[in-house]
């Protein structure tokens, strides 16, 4: 599982990191992604979502489902085994919360 902290890979001003390499941009935006879908809805009514899976030539989608005491943010392949958690996410730019 991979656990990342949202906060690791952004900037000063929030945004995700330029010196990161593509790999890692790429990650930073599909985290970004999930917490931008997950707070327009939350805490989320439903675990699917139509983010496709980061893994080479998997087909698969993201399911996302949050532990709102802990506020962390489980997403799992539904196809793969590729599956994560994201902590600090909190007042990102991607926290759509009010
Ligand atoms: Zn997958």
């Amino acid at each position: 599982m991979f656990i990342s902290n949202m906060t690791h890979f952004l900037d000063e001003q929030g945004n995700i990191a330029k010196e990161m390499q593509k790999e890692g941009r790429e990650h930073a935006s599909f985290l970004a992604l999930i917490v931008d879908t997950m707070t327009k809805d939350y805490p989320p009514s439903k675990k699917n979502t139509e983010i496709r899976c980061l893994t080479k030539k998997c087909t698969g989608t993201i399911d996302i489902a949050v532990d709102t005491k802990n506020e962390f943010i489980y997403w799992k392949c539904n196809k793969c085994s590729e599956e994560g958690r994201i902590e600090a996410w909190q007042k990102t730019k991607w926290d759509n919360r009010k």
